[in-house]
């Protein structure tokens, strides 16, 4: 019969690769909670208008990548495409605020857009998200941005380019919007038609346009930091400087606008030279007015979001490096030993011992084999002969030394073994 395949774009995380990823999200809660991080756990799907005002109606991810559907005629439904929209909603509801003036969150979790699937690009992703709320003070960026890359050099990554950007308020963002736009006007027909209809709708996104032509349209465009504010401008400096303080080497970046319309003042993004086209690891930034423009109070954020798929791939880990091997295999041989064994194994299980034992009844030079393959450390043989002297064979797999054990003393026998090892 013909197979069921996974769904386009939609990837499974198989054991082998599991493993990596637990040592990541184990890493980053080790990491988050000396920041004074906790974490937040969110539904996948909310109400559509929840994206379309955090996020921005003229945006790719709401224009084009949304799963939204009509939830059986009532209403429009999406699974999230990231995950600040649904922090900051949560933050709002259960008024998160009036806990504590600054709150730190972190949520990890897949993400859903339908993009065109290639690699480090799926339909399905991952990303650990992390948000400050409360603070607008430049310390509280550059603290945020040190932690980030400190997780990143925990987990051996050490090569990846910071690169930071503000893009000013509220008061001095217009003022670029429209210095962009007459840069732009007369240059239509120089832009791809995705431009040329950003350039109506939201022309800072021409800015995070790939395509080479608008690329080099862009080379001679006004650059926003030349437009920020005085307030905007401390900011960034102040940034910058305690960047430098930390000791947290970074380069500005003056095109780099990000892809959601809720960012204001600073923005960065985490870059790699070895995973090709799709080279951004992380983007974050400061979204000072989300938490009003979602019906909350007047309050800063900051934070970023980490795609998994490409963290972990970059990972230098051997594929089962991480994996479990079992301390004991237990061979069995008759079905009087197989109870027994069973037994044995269970009650060394919930000792906290990874024991394996095979039920298939097979020779023991197969399971000798298997144990082999699993990477066992040690082999306890059980047959008919063991079962009536009740003393069993154990085998170190290593210098294949072979002693015999009395039943009731293999479990405290084992146990020590597990200490040493
Ligand atoms: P890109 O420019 O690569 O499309 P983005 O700006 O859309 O990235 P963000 O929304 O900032 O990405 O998400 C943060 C991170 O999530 C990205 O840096 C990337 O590592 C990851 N990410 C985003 N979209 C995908 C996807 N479709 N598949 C896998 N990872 C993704
Ligand atoms: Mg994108």
């Amino acid at each position: 019969m013909e197979i069921i395949t996974a769904v386009r774009g939609f990837k499974d995380i198989l054991p082998g690769e599991a493993v990596k990823w637990h040592f990541v999200e184990q890493t980053a809660r080790t990491i988050f909670s000396s920041f004074g991080f906790r974490e937040i756990r969110l539904p996948l799907l909310e109400k559509t208008e929840l994206f379309k005002r955090g996020i921005g109606e003229a945006t790719d991810i709401v224009e084009k990548e949304m799963y939204t559907f009509l939830d059986k005629g009532d209403e429009y439904l999406t699974m999230r495409p990231e995950a600040t929209a649904g922090v900051i909603r949560a933050y709002i509801e259960h008024s998160l605020f009036a806990a504590d003036p600054v709150v730190k969150l972190f949520t990890m979790g897949p993400m859903f857009r339908r993009e065109r699937p290639q690699k480090g690009r799926y339909r399905q992703f991952h990303q650990i998200d992390a948000e400050v709320l409360g603070s607008d003070d430049p310390q509280t960026d550059a603290e945020l941005i040190f932690m980030l890359v400190h997780l990143l050099h925990t987990l051996g990554l050490m090569s990846l380019k910071l690169e930071i950007n503000s893009l000013g308020c509220r008061d001095c963002r217009p003022a670029f919007r429209t210095a962009i736009t007459e840069f732009l006007s007369g240059k239509e027909g120089e832009l791809c038609g995705d431009c040329q209809r950003r350039l109506h709708t939201n022309p800072l996104r021409v800015f995070d346009c790939k395509v080479k032509e608008c690329q080099q349209v862009l080379a001679s465009a006004p650059r926003l930091l030349d437009f920020l504010c005085d307030a905007c401008r401390d900011h960034f400096e102040e940034v910058q400087g305690t960047l430098t303080l930390y000791g947290t080497p970074f380069s500005v970046n003056s095109r780099m606008v990000r892809g959601l319309d809720y960012y204001t003042r600073t923005t960065f993004e985490l870059t790699t030279e070895s995973l090709g086209a799709q080279n951004a690891v992380v983007g974050g930034g400061r979204f000072d007015g989300l938490v009003k423009d979602l019906g909350g109070p007047e309050i800063a954020g900051i934070g970023f979001a980490i795609g998994m798929e490409r963290l972990v791939s970059m990972l230098a880990l051997a594929d089962d490096g991480l994996d479990q091997r079992p301390l004991l295999y237990i061979a069995a041989l008759g079905d009087g030993a197989k109870k027994k064994s069973g037994l044995i194994c269970n009650r060394l299980r919930i000792k906290g011992i990874y024991a394996e034992i095979d039920y298939s009844g097979k020779s023991l030079k197969s399971q000798m084999k298997r144990a082999d393959k699993l990477g066992c450390r040690y082999t306890l043989i059980v047959g008919d002969r063991e079962m009536d002297e009740q003393i069993a064979e154990l085998r170190d797999m290593r210098s294949s030394s072979q002693i015999k054990i009395s039943f009731d003393k293999i479990e405290d026998y084992v146990i020590n073994i597990a200490k040493e090892n």
